[in-house]
C-alpha cells in the first residue's frame, strides 16, 4: 500500500473503565506503527486503571480486575508511549475520543501530548457515504475485516489497519489519500483558522473575538493567555455542542492586548455589549437596569437615567429588571413582616386602604391595622433595605486602577468614581479628559460587578486622583 502521508503513522486503540477522559481510566493500549505502507512495531499492553473496572465493561471488553492487577499503571508507560508515538499521524477510529483521552492521560502525567489525528469514522464516512453506519461492527462485518479480538485495544487496532488496505484497494490510493489529507489536519484547528493566526495570538492578557460568515461577530473572550485560550476553544477534549458550533462557523479571529486581568475583563464586557456576539449570554442588556432609593421615608422605584455615578451609592440594590427588583423587595418584606401597601409598593387589584392582605396572611407586621407604629416601621424598612445597598464606595473620590505590562512597558489606567468606570487611559492627558466626565457617566451593573471583585482580592495597585480634579468638584 502506498504511504498515506510523508509522515509515518501510530494506529492506536485504547480500552477504558468508561467514556469519560476526566474520571476513566485506560485499561490496554495497542499501537501499531505503520511506515511506508508497512507495519513495522505492533505493540500493546494492558494497563492498571488504580480504579475498579466496571462489571459491564469487564464484560465487553473480557479485561477483567484480575488481570490489570499485576500491570502497569499509565505513569510507568507514559513516557515509551509518548516517545512511541511523537512524529507520527494519530489514526483511530473515533479518534476524537482516543486521543482525547490520551491527551488528559498524559496531562495527569505531566506531558502534553499533541498530533495530527486522522479518525477512521470519518474517512468512512466519506468512503462509503452510502452507508449509514460507520461503527467498527458495521466495517467489519461490510468489509469482512479480520479481527480476532474484538472489543481488545490490539485486536481492533489491526481492524483499523485492515480496514485503511481494503479502503485502498477498492477506492484507489490516490482517492484515499486525498481524503485523509483533507481530513487529518493539525489538530482540532477550525476549518477556516489557519495556524499561523493562532501562533500570533500572544500569550499575554487581552480579549478575542471570533467573527463568522459576513462577518458576524460570534464571540468574545477574555483571558490572561489569549493564545491558550483560543486553542482551548478549539481542542479535542472539549465537547460542548456550543463549542462545536463556533469551531464550524468561525472564520476569522481578532485580538487586543491589555495590560493586565481587569483591562481584559472590562474590555469584554464593552465588546460584548457593542457587539452582541452571537455565542455571549451574559453580560448582556446593561441599560434596564433599576433599583430602589429610600429617603424621606418614601421608598421610590428607581430607573434608567437616574441611575448614575452621583446616585449610585444612596441606591437600594441594583437589578437587571422591574420583576428582579420586586421580587428582591417582596423578599425583603416577607422576611422583616413589613407593609408593602405602606411603602407605596403593593399591586394591582389589592390596593386600597386599611389592613393589607399581607397581614391577614401573617407576613406584614401591621402598621396599615394600627398594629405597628408608622415610624417604627418606617426604621425598620430602612434598616432592611440597607441590606440591598451596593458597597458604598471606600474613597474619598475617584480612583485610578494601575495595570502594567512589563514586557511591553506599557501601562493603562482605569479611572472609576463611585463605581462607574470612566474609561481608560494610557497617559496623564487622557487621565484629566476622563476626570471631566465624571458627571455623566452612568452606572453599569458588569463594571460595578468587575471593579468590586478585583478591589477586594486587594492587590489592585489604586491611586487616589480626588486631587486632580478642578477646585469645588470634590
Ligand atoms: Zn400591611
Amino acid at each position: 500500500m502506498k504511504p498515506l502521508f510523508d509522515a509515518p503513522l501510530a494506529i492506536v486503540d485504547l480500552e477504558t473503565t468508561g467514556a469519560h477522559p476526566a474520571w476513566d481510566r485506560v485499561t490496554e493500549i495497542a499501537v501499531l506503527e505503520v511506515e511506508g505502507g508497512e507495519i513495522v512495531s505492533e505493540w500493546s499492553t494492558l494497563v492498571n486503571p488504580g480504579t475498579s473496572i466496571p462489571p459491564a465493561i469487564q464484560a465487553l471488553t473480557g479485561i477483567t480486575n484480575d488481570m490489570v492487577a499485576d500491570a502497569p499503571d499509565f505513569d510507568e508507560l507514559a513516557e515509551g508511549l509518548f516517545e512511541r508515538l511523537q512524529g507520527r499521524v494519530f489514526v483511530a477510529h473515533n479518534a476524537r475520543f482516543d486521543y482525547g483521552f490520551l491527551r488528559h492521560a498524559f496531562e495527569r502525567a505531566g506531558l502534553r501530548f499533541h498530533a495530527r489525528t486522522l479518525c477512521t469514522v470519518k474517512l468512512s464516512r466519506r468512503l462509503y457515504p452510502g452507508h449509514a453506519r460507520h461503527n467498527l461492527d458495521s466495517l467489519i462485518e461490510r468489509h469482512q475485516l479480520r479481527c480476532d479480538a474484538r472489543h481488545r485495544a490490539l485486536g481492533d487496532a489491526r481492524a483499523v489497519w485492515h480496514f485503511l488496505q481494503v479502503a485502498a484497494e477498492e477506492r484507489g490510493a490516490e482517492q484515499l489519500q486525498s481524503m485523509v489529507q483533507q481530513l487529518s489536519r493539525l489538530p482540532a484547528l477550525p476549518a477556516h483558522i489557519e495556524r499561523a493566526t493562532v501562533d500570533a495570538i500572544p500569550e499575554s492578557p487581552g480579549v478575542y473575538l471570533f467573527y463568522g460568515e459576513n462577518d458576524v461577530p460570534l464571540y468574545v473572550g477574555k483571558s490572561v493567555a489569549m493564545r491558550s485560550r483560543v486553542l482551548q476553544h478549539f481542542s479535542a477534549d472539549v465537547h460542548s455542542p456550543r463549542e462545536a458550533q463556533i469551531a464550524r462557523e468561525i472564520r476569522r479571529i481578532e485580538w487586543r492586548r491589555s495590560c493586565g486581568e481587569l483591562g481584559a475583563l472590562l474590555r469584554e464586557a464593552a465588546l460584548v455589549k457593542e457587539l452582541l456576539p452571537v455565542f455571549n449570554r451574559q453580560l448582556r442588556r446593561a441599560n434596564d437596569l433599576c433599583g430602589f432609593s429610600f429617603a424621606s421615608n418614601k421608598l421610590k422605584f428607581i430607573e434608567k437615567e437616574d441611575i448614575n455615578s452621583q446616585t449610585i451609592s444612596h441606591l437600594c440594590g441594583v437589578f437587571r429588571s422591574r420583576r428582579a427588583a420586586m421580587d428582591a423587595l417582596r423578599g425583603l418584606a416577607d422576611e422583616h413582616r413589613l407593609c408593602l401597601r405602606t411603602l407605596g409598593f403593593e399591586q394591582g387589584a389589592k390596593r386600597g386602604k386599611g389592613a393589607c392582605f399581607r397581614h391577614q396572611i401573617k407576613r406584614c407586621a401591621g402598621v396599615c391595622a394600627g398594629a405597628e407604629n408608622l415610624h417604627v416601621h418606617q426604621a425598620r424598612a430602612a434598616a432592611a433595605l440597607t441590606g440591598l445597598k451596593t458597597s458604598a464606595w471606600p474613597w474619598r473620590g475617584p480612583i485610578g486602577i494601575v495595570e502594567e505590562d512589563e514586557e511591553r512597558e506599557a501601562a493603562e489606567v482605569h479611572v472609576v468614581d463611585n463605581w462607574c468606570l470612566l474609561g481608560t487611559a494610557n497617559s496623564e492627558d487622557a487621565v484629566g479628559d476622563l476626570l471631566a466626565t465624571r458627571s455623566r457617566v452612568r452606572f453599569d451593573l458588569d463594571h460595578y460587578k468587575i471593579l468590586a471583585r478585583h478591589l477586594s482580592a486587594g492587590r489592585a495597585r489604586v491611586v487616589e486622583l480626588g486631587a486632580r480634579l478642578p477646585a469645588g468638584a470634590h
